[in-house]
């Protein structure tokens, strides 16, 4: 291990840990990440980092850059919104262990800014709000925020290790049906039921889905039904995410779903309204040149347990970061395989001693990483390339 790293390391290392604990204990929704936000600012203010907060008109985004302005910029993510309905009171939580990501990619970012030099280069840290919800990465896209980029880190942690993450397209469709009140006893042939066209957008979904690709998720929830039996709801709404491999193949099914409601509307009366009630995501494209690089890095900083084969984690909008700039994106496996992200059993994983011992080493890795690229123009060259390359099969 590279000493100069190491020492870094030591000397931030309890901020590290205690950038994972705070957030833990202050689990706060997508863009109501006020206390978690604030307290990564404070930090980075404070180890003299430049920082944007608010951030594109985001209450809870922030950026931050310690470095040469002009030199070649390197990007950790920090995402530090927790998810809702844990425990007894149903409170928030960080079951996606987003308090250990904010901690990997500030603490990085803290590392390097205690090198003697960066060779020219600029570290960014951008805090990137809602990842479970509305995706704000897709909002600070259109916002210009990554156009000065070149390369994008972030790591989440998984039941197994893996840098073969792939993440799936995702379509997030709302439809919403319009009918006609009406006693449901005595006048049912007077209304349109706005639930009928529910339930056969549900059918209709459901006997499509043997004509589709094995890659492809579809999952969805009523939440509008009507408001009580005895009247013929006037209003019913569905929320479906539909999900694939790939954007190309996402678009196709998106529309066979959309064709589903349209169909169910036609047969019940009911008007239908459709919309994107998130943004939607695309799926990851894996730079190898960037994985071979954190491959080296973490092995160099004591993780090598890498399960092989594709591992797939559902959706992310770090997907679209990927599309537009070269972006390392893995999983370190924590716990002991009885729970995964999501599950309430996950939480007592995310900030376990186990779960800091990675963070360490992993921030340590995305430092040396990033000191490689900055030293070593090749490096960034060879990354670009593939990147370039991946943007023409397109
Ligand atoms: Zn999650
Ligand atoms: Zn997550």
């Amino acid at each position: 291990m590279d000493s100069e790293i190491s020492q870094a390391a030591e000397s931030v290392g309890n901020e590290i840990i205690a950038v994972s604990n705070f957030l833990f204990s202050h689990p706060e929704l997508g863009d109501h990440e006020v206390e978690g936000s604030a307290y990564l600012v404070k930090l980075l203010v404070k180890s003299g980092f430049r920082v944007c907060y608010p951030y594109q008109g985001l209450p809870t985004a922030f950026r931050a850059e310690y470095g040469n302005p002009s030199g070649t910029k390197a990007t950790f993510l920090a995402e530090y919104d927790a998810l809702p309905g844990y425990g007894p009171k149903k409170l928030p939580a960080h079951a996606c262990g987003h308090n250990w990501i904010a901690a990997s990619a500030v603490g990085a970012a803290l590392i390097l800014s205690r090198m003697k030099e960066l060779s020219g280069g600029c570290v960014v840290v951008i805090g990137t709000p809602a990842e479970e919800t509305a995706g704000r990465k897709i909002d600070l896209l259109k916002a210009g925020a990554f156009d000065d980029i070149d390369v994008v880190f972030q790591m989440h942690l998984a039941e197994t290790t893996s840098l073969d993450t792939t993440a799936l397209a995702i379509d997030p469709w709302m439809f919403e049906f319009f009918g006609k009140a009406s006693h449901a006893a005595a006048f049912p042939f007077k209304g349109i039921n706005a639930l009928d066209a529910v339930n056969l957008t549900f059918a209709g979904i459901g006997a499509l889905r043997q004509q589709l690709r094995p890659d492809v998720r579809i999952h969805g929830i009523v939440s509008d039904g009507g408001e009580t039996p005895n009247i013929i709801p006037s209003r019913a709404v569905c929320k479906f995410y539909v999900r694939a491999a790939d954007r190309g193949y996402l678009d196709e099914v998106s529309l066979k779903v959309k064709n589903c409601a349209k169909g169910a509307s036609l047969m019940t009366g009911a008007r239908v309204k459709i919309s994107r009630f998130e943004n939607s995501f695309d799926d990851l494209r894996i730079n190898s040149e960037l994985r071979e690089l954190m491959k080296e890095s973490l092995i160099r900083c004591g993780i090598d347990d890498f399960s092989t084969g594709t591992h797939i984690t559902g959706s992310t909008d770090i997907g679209n970061v990927s599309r537009c700039v070269p972006t390392f994106y893995g999983n370190i496996g924590v716990g002991d395989g009885t729970a995964g992200t999501h599950e309430e059993a996950f939480l007592k994983f995310v900030n376990s001693e186990e779960a800091h011992d990675k963070l360490l080493k992993v921030a340590k890795a995305f430092a040396l990483s990033v000191r490689e690229i900055f030293r070593n123009p090749e490096r960034l060259n060879k990354v670009r390339t593939e990147f370039e390359k991946a943007e023409k099969r397109q």
